[in-house]
């Protein structure tokens, strides 16, 4: 057993509840307690913090608040802070209960990922100090200051508030690994958001450029081709056609023609008559012309 006994039990009314109207509101519980533990247990927070999903890990000072049997728990390394009970018996019940929490914890080490995220307590001034202090309730909370208090427990997170300016850098949680790939630290470096952001708005603006040259691009090879086939499909002629046009043009006869092309001089007359309807023309002077105007040649 790795936690064997505890010492400095006190059972007190906490300072805040003042009036025996308070102890009312609160049922009968009304009792803190306090302990120390015979050992230290800062090594075990990591692994609390990933089995209990209210567990909240503070880096200063190192403590861990979390809720266990329904009370509310703030351990420290070799100090526990539990409340509220409603007799120094239940007190010290969940006592027991807990040091045989945190062994189990212990004995199970092996088989937990650990989760070394920590949550730094600012003071509840600083955090009120990058508020707008305007009070507008839109976080949900009643008051800036209420939402700062919220912030400081790490019980919300600050984007909530949707006046507040972006962060310059932010905190970033690396793995330690062992030689079996199993974490055994972490290390918490800033990153300069700024940078990143700004970096990131100018390949966003670079992509935004980029598609709006390839648009116009295809834009351009589209006109390009609808002209082509405009150009082409203007008379509707046929590669033979305008290579017969092109010979006809040249002053060539329906004989010469026929050789040139290996084709019958029957063939070459009907794609005469094609071409001269194609064209509206009668002959093949016209047809010549027709051709060398329209660039059809
Ligand atoms: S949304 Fe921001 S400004 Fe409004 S009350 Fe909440 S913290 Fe204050």
């Amino acid at each position: 057993m790795y936690i064997k006994n505890y010492s400095e039990f006190q059972c007190i009314i906490p300072p805040f509840i003042h009036s025996s109207s308070d102890a009312d509101n609160r049922g009968s519980k009304i009792w803190s307690a306090s302990f120390r533990l015979d050992q230290d247990v800062r090594h075990l927070f990591p692994y609390i913090n990933a089995t209990l999903d209210d567990a909240v890990y503070y880096e200063n000072p190192e403590h861990i608040r979390l809720l266990f049997d329904g009370y509310r728990c703030f351990l420290y390394p070799d100090l526990t802070v539990a409340h509220f009970f409603e007799s120094k018996k239940a007190a010290k019940s969940f006592i027991v209960g807990f040091i045989d929490f945190l062994n189990d914890i212990h004995n199970q080490k092996e088989n937990i990922r650990p989760n070394y995220d920590q949550i730094k307590q600012i003071p509840i001034i600083d955090i009120l100090r990058i508020l707008p202090k305007t009070n507008c309730k839109e976080c949900g909370y009643l008051s800036c200051m209420a939402f700062a208090a919220a912030i400081m427990k790490g019980t919300e997170a600050a984007n909530k508030c949707p006046s507040l300016a972006s962060p310059i850098s932010e905190n970033a949680v690396y793995p330690i690994f062992d030689n079996q790939g199993n974490i055994v630290n972490s290390v918490s470096l800033q990153i300069n958001t700024s940078k990143l952001k700004n970096r990131i708005q100018e390949q966003h603006e670079l992509i935004l450029m980029l598609e709006a040259s390839l648009f116009a691009n295809k834009e351009n090879e589209k006109q390009e081709d609808s002209h082509q086939v405009a150009e082409k499909n203007d008379f509707g002629l046929t590669n033979r056609e305008i290579e017969v046009l092109k010979l006809i043009s040249e002053g060539y006869t329906n004989n010469e023609i026929s050789s040139f092309l290996f084709i019958s001089p029957h063939t070459v007359k009907s794609h005469m008559i094609n071409i001269f309807n194609k064209l509206s023309v009668n002959d093949r002077t016209q047809a010549a012309v027709l051709a060398t105007r329209n660039e059809i040649l």
